[in-house]
């Protein structure tokens, strides 16, 4: 083990992701479209999928393949379970494979407990949780049977769940949002635990706060961002190049031993800044 500290791995050089295939779900806004970009910028060709809004997505691709690889752009929602398999079915047959997944798409439909409608539980959940399984199932299919190619990588594929602090910090006000994140964590290291000896890397990212459309009101004006900076140690609010980097060498073989991780990009917010002084 310690002699092989330092020494150089061919796949640890520049760019990380060369030649490998990745799919971002929810790619055409903030987190999911500074990593889509992130990972075109690491050499990756990517898999651009929305929802809704054609034209953005296609703004991505652009952007992409400016980095001199190759991207699309692919409609799908993440909850419906046959437009995920026409998704990655689609991306093996124009890029060949799939090499890394980041689930990121999701969303949040807020309510007090008590005015909260069994819609808005169903949906956050649909999307939030059910959707990150419907993707990685079917990325994880693929990835067994390839299995590894050492050219590309020392893994047989990389997942990357997109949680959130929420999947620890109880969020009053956003129970199905919470309840999606927490399920994410277990979904996260389930996977990781199952699928580790097929050489499938399953971790998370979980970002604090982020300025994205999802949390505008968080940070859109002084007093807000003042509000939200008592609660970040690092007294500054995220942005999505921060989570973007940190998945591209989440997914690189660089960190080839991190397994089942969650690696939590929030600027201290997970360290109970409430307890800062006094306590
Ligand atoms: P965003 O609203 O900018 O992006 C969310 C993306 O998901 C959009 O592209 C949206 O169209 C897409 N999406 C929603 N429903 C979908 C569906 N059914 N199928 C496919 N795509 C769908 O918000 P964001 O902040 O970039 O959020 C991205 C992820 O990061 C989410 O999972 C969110 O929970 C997580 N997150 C964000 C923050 C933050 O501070 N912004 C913090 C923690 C976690």
């Amino acid at each position: 083990m310690g002699t092989s500290v330092g020494k150089s791995h061919r796949t640890a050089s520049y760019p990380l992701l060369k030649g490998q295939k990745a799919l971002v779900t929810g790619a055409n806004s903030g987190i999911g479209r500074a990593t889509a970009i992130g990972l075109g910028r690491v050499g990756a060709d990517v898999v651009v999928n929305y929802v809704a809004d054609r034209d953005s997505a296609e703004e991505v691709v652009r952007e992409i393949e400016t980095f001199g690889v190759r991207a699309y752009a692919h409609e799908a929602d993440v909850s419906q379970e046959d437009q995920v398999a026409g998704m990655v079915s689609r991306m093996v047959e124009q890029f060949g494979t799939i090499d890394v997944l980041v689930a990121n798409a999701g969303l949040q439909r807020d309510a007090a407990a008590t005015d909260m409608t069994l819609a808005q539980w169903r949906k956050v959940l649909d999307v939030n949780l059910t959707g990150q399984f419907l993707c990685a199932r079917e990325a994880i299919r693929e990835f067994m049977r390839r299995g590894v190619v050492p050219e590309v990588s020392r893994s047989a594929g990389k997942i990357i769940c997109m949680s959130s602090v929420h999947q620890i910090i109880p969020w009053s006000g956003h129970v199905n949002y919470a309840a999606s994140k927490g399920g994410v964590l277990m979904m996260m290291e389930t996977l990781a635990q199952e699928l580790a000896p097929h050489k499938i890397r399953v971790n998370a990212v979980a970002p604090g706060a982020i300025r994205t459309p999802i949390n505008r009101s968080a940070w859109d004006t002084p007093e807000a961002e003042a509000d939200l900076l008592r609660l970040i140690p690092y007294r500054r609010v995220g942005d999505p190049e921060d989570i973007a980097r940190a998945v591209a060498v989440l997914a690189s073989d660089l960190l080839d031993y991190v397994v089942g991780a969650t690696l939590y990009v929030d600027g201290g917010m997970t360290l109970f800044p409430g307890f800062a002084t006094g306590g």
